[in-house]
């Protein structure tokens, strides 16, 4: 690998955060430069699940760490969250994908559960090193999420599910899911009120795990369609109540769009790293190519644009600790975190030249592992029409 081991590029000392921020910081980055960024060639050539390495961060505390306290969890700010992925980013983001997912199926029982199922569901996850996945997309319908079919009706005191799911991450891995179904078969009933959220346990009968599907990037992270055919949910879990669903699928965004930025930036911050250290090993005509000035105003580019990703993301995450409504800065955050990323990892592959474009070197992967940071989680044009919307709201009389 280029990387230079052990090497810090924020000099911790002098940034702005809490001894116990910096701590976490540090234990994620060893970890990611220890353990992950080895394993991560291989894992994707062979696309197999990092179980090994997701127990591992799980045993550090680098997983679930939003889950609070009381539910046997360390009750971390998005803001410390968003920390730890980035560092796990930077080693590899197919390993943070999936540990990722677990903060996507289990927000929605955090902002909406109540005692009994916080207890149940994310208590058990402190317990062990247990996966969750959230179930939304569906084959037809992925930014238009108003428009999914899956069906859940009431039948006594459960509720019968049938409809099939798209692009699960975590899918064949999860022990519950988050679902969202409709529950309202009157197609002018608005999208507020006519679906309802539901924690599935995954070894419901009438469940069937697609096969892993094969991905650009992000290789070790399981992808799956999940079909329900006559799935029984008892009634205790809905949350909140029915036709609630709606609003608390797309309310976890506002906490999980911080993360995904920052895991952009992590991947961002691994680009940027590898083209400088290649810059400076590589010569031609005479000279390391950082000495060419096209090539170190590339470098200065990558590092414009990963240092704004990070404020990005951290004012996103701070914004949602400070109890107030983060859309606007999640979009942002997302969004530009997302494209940047895109950017950076392209840029990395120019450096390095014909080696670039080879995957004995790592910036082929993370061209790759790239991409999906503009499509999921809302896409950039999705994410678009959020900031556009917060900022007319503003205006508008
Ligand atoms: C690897 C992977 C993992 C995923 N993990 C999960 C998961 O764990 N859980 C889950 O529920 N989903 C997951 N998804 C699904 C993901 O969130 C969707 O793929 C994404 O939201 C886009 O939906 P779509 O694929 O249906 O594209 P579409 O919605 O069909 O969009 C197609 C294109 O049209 C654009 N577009 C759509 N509507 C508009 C509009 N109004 N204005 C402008 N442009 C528009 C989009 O930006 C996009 O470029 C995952 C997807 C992938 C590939």
């Amino acid at each position: 690998s280029h990387l230079a081991m052990g090497e810090c590029r924020v000099p911790l000392d002098m940034s702005p955060l809490t001894d116990q921020q910096k701590e976490f910081q540090q234990l994620a980055r060893r970890f990611a430069r220890e353990e992950i960024v080895p394993a991560a060639p291989a894992y994707d050539r062979s696309g197999e699940y990092p179980l090994p390495l997701i127990k591992k961060a799980w045993e550090l505390g680098l997983v679930n760490g939003h889950i609070p306290q009381e539910y046997g969890g360390m009750g971390l700010s998005s803001f410390d969250t968003c920390l730890i992925t980035e560092e796990l980013a930077y080693g590899c983001t197919g390993v943070q994908t999936a540990i990722e997912a677990n903060s996507l199926g289990q927000m929605p029982v955090i902002i909406a559960g109540n005692e009994q199922q916080k207890r149940k569901y994310l208590g058990r996850m402190t317990e062990e090193p247990l996966m969750c996945a959230y179930c939304v997309t569906e084959p037809g319908a992925g930014s238009d999420v108003a428009n999914i079919k899956t069906r859940a009706e009431k039948v006594g005191d459960e509720y019968v599910v049938n409809g099939q799911k798209m692009w699960i991450t975590n899918g064949g891995k999860a022990n519950w899911y988050f679902l969202l179904a409709r529950t309202n078969a009157d197609p002018k009933c608005p999208a507020g009120k006519a679906f309802t959220g539901f924690i599935v346990d995954a070894d419901s009968p009438g469940i069937q795990v697609g096969r892993k599907e094969m991905n650009m990037g992000q290789r070790c992270s399981d992808t799956r369609g999940i079909t329900f055919e006559d799935v029984r949910i008892p009634k205790e879990n809905v949350l909140i109540a029915e036709g609630a669903g709606f609003k608390i699928a797309m309310g976890a965004f506002d906490n999980t769009r911080p993360p995904v930025a920052a895991g952009a930036t992590g991947l961002a911050q691994r680009a940027f790293d590898e083209a400088t250290n290649y810059a400076l090993e590589r010569k031609t005509f005479g000279r390391l190519i950082a000495e060419h000035q096209a090539v170190s105003f590339i470098l200065a580019e990558m590092a414009i644009k990963v240092e704004l990703a990070r404020m990005s993301y951290q004012r996103a995450a701070w914004e949602v600790d400070q109890g107030r409504r983060n859309t606007y800065y999640a979009s942002i955050a997302k969004a530009f975190a997302g494209d940047i990323a895109n950017q950076v990892a392209a840029d990395a592959v120019q450096v390095f030249g014909g080696n670039g474009f080879n995957s004995d070197y790592p910036v082929e992967k993370l061209m790759r592992d790239a991409k999906i940071y503009q499509i999921y989680e809302g896409t950039a044009q999705i994410q678009r029409i959020i900031i556009a919307r917060e900022h007319l709201g503003k205006f508008k009389k």
